[in-house]
C-alpha cells in the first residue's frame, strides 16, 4: 500500500503518468495479472531518476516492466511501485558501427530504424517482441543470435535513482536468457549495439524470412508470452511437454498452444493461477516422462499462490 504523502509525492512529480491501482493485464501480452499498488511511466531519463528516489525516500518497492512480452503477473498484482520506460525510446548513430538505444524503444521501432538506415546485425530481434530494457534482461535472441552478440555497453540508474558506472561488454555476464550480476534494484536506461552497414533490402528481406518461419511455427495471434520453459540442454522444451502428450491441454481459458507446446495461450478470461495449473502439469508430467526438470523461462511476478491453494480454488 502507498502511503498518502508517498502518493501525493508521486502525484506531484509526474500527474497523468502515474495510475494507482492500476490493472496489469493491459500491459502483458498474455492479458493477465492484478494491480499494482502504482503504475509510472516517466518521460525522460531525468524524471526516471527522480521517480526512482522518490520511491526509495518513501520506502515503496519498484519493479521496471518492459513491454510485458514475457511475464506472468500474479492475480493478486503487484505490491510495487511499477515502472514502465514506454516515454525513454530513443535512437542515436553515435559512430559507423554503433547505435545507441534507450531501453524502452520497442523492437519494432529499433528494427525499423535499421532498415531505415540499412543497417544489419539486429535482424533477429525483428520477431522477439518487446523492448531494448527486456531484450537485455532476459538477453533475448533466437537459435543463431543473442543480444549478447552485439552488446557494447549498458548504462544503469541505481535503484535509488543515482547514476551507475557504465557497464562494459566485458564485464557482463549475459546467460542463457538471463543476465545475472546486475545491482539489485537497478534499471537499465539504455545500450550501445553493434550493428555493421549493408543495403535496405538485404536487411528488409532478413527480417521477411525470420518472420515468415515465425509465423509458420508459433501461435503469433493469440495472447501468450512466448517461451515459458527454458530449453533443457541438447533439448527443446516444445518437444518434451508435445511427447509427454500435453499440447492443447486447457485449464480455465489457459492452454497449451497446439501450434507450439512451449507456449501457453491465453483463449479468454484466463487467470494466472490458470497458467501456473498448467506450468505445474507439464513440468510434472515432463519429470515423469523423462526425468528432465523445466525451469520457467516467464518472469512470475508477485505473489503467486502456492499450489495447494490453486487446487482447492
Ligand atoms: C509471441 C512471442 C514470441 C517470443 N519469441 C521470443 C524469442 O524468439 N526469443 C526470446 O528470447 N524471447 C521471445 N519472447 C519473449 C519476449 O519477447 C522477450 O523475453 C523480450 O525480451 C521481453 O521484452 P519486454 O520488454 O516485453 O520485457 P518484460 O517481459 O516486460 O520483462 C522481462 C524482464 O525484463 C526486466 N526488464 C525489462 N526492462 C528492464 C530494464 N530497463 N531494466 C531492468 N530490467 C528490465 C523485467 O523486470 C522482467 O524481469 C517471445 C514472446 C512472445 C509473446
Amino acid at each position: 500500500m502507498i502511503g498518502q504523502a508517498a502518493r501525493r509525492s508521486l502525484d506531484d512529480l509526474l500527474g497523468e503518468r502515474v495510475e494507482f491501482d492500476a490493472p496489469l493485464a493491459r500491459h502483458t501480452s498474455l492479458r493477465i495479472g492484478g494491480p499494482a499498488d502504482a503504475l509510472a511511466t516517466p518521460l525522460s531519463r531525468t524524471e526516471l531518476a527522480k521517480t526512482l528516489a522518490l520511491c526509495h525516500e518513501h520506502g515503496l518497492a519498484t519493479h521496471v516492466l518492459g513491454a510485458g512480452f514475457n511475464v506472468l503477473v500474479s492475480d493478486a498484482g503487484l505490491r510495487a511501485v511499477v515502472i514502465r520506460l514506454k516515454k525513454l525510446r530513443g535512437i542515436e548513430r553515435v559512430s559507423q558501427t554503433t547505435i545507441a538505444i534507450e531501453a524502452g524503444a520497442s523492437h519494432a521501432t529499433i528494427t525499423r530504424y535499421c532498415v531505415e538506415h540499412g543497417l544489419s546485425g539486429l535482424e533477429f530481434g525483428a520477431g522477439i517482441p518487446g523492448t531494448l530494457g527486456g531484450w537485455l534482461a532476459m538477453n533475448a535472441g533466437i537459435g543463431v543470435r543473442e543480444i549478447k552478440d552485439v552488446v557494447e555497453r549498458i548504462d544503469l540508474l541505481a535503484a535509488d535513482g543515482q547514476r551507475l558506472p557504465t557497464i562494459e561488454r566485458e564485464s557482463l555476464d549475459f546467460q542463457y536468457r538471463t543476465l545475472p550480476g546486475l545491482p539489485k534494484g537497478s534499471v537499465m536506461v539504455g545500450a550501445h549495439l553493434a550493428v555493421t552497414e549493408s543495403q535496405r533490402p538485404k536487411v528488409q528481406s532478413e527480417i521477411d524470412r525470420l518472420l515468415s518461419h515465425r509465423q509458420a511455427t508459433q501461435p503469433t495471434d493469440i495472447p501468450s508470452c512466448g517461451s515459458v520453459f527454458r530449453n533443457p540442454p541438447d533439448d527443446f522444451a516444445g518437444r518434451l511437454i508435445e511427447a509427454a502428450g500435453l499440447k492443447g491441454t486447457r485449464e480455465g481459458g489457459a492452454e497449451i498452444s497446439t501450434v507450439h507446446a512451449n507456449f501457453i495461450v491465453n483463449r479468454g478470461g484466463a487467470t494466472a493461477a490458470d497458467v501456473l495449473r498448467l506450468i505445474e502439469r507439464a513440468r510434472k508430467a515432463v519429470a515423469h516422462g523423462s526425468g528432465i526438470q523445466l525451469d520457467t523461462e516467464v518472469q512470475l511476478l508477485g505473489e503467486q499462490p502456492s499450489i495447494l491453494e490453486m487446487n482447492a480454488s
